[in-house]
């Protein structure tokens, strides 16, 4: 089924940790970059909070699939 979840553009990351601290399904954390980044599997539709908690507007709703739970595009 279609549906949108959260994704990081970790081009514009900063590593702040504020969605970290915010996804309530922890479902994003620092990747070997020091990037944040969301986990498809375990994401669900509460996490769209952290959109509003970035800073620089990296977190952004993608079309996602939730069967095969990847993004779209
Ligand atoms: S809140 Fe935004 S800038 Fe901060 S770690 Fe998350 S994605 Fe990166």
């Amino acid at each position: 089924m279609a549906c949108k979840r959260i994704r990081v553009n970790q081009a514009k990351c900063i590593s702040c940790g504020a969605c970290i601290a915010t996804s309530p399904s922890k479902a994003i954390n620092f990747d070997e970059t020091n990037k944040a980044k969301v986990d498809p599997t375990i994401v669900t539709a509460e996490d769209d909070i952290c959109v509003d908690v970035c800073p620089v507007e990296a977190i952004e709703l993608v079309e996602f699939d939730e069967t095969t739970k990847t993004y779209k595009k």
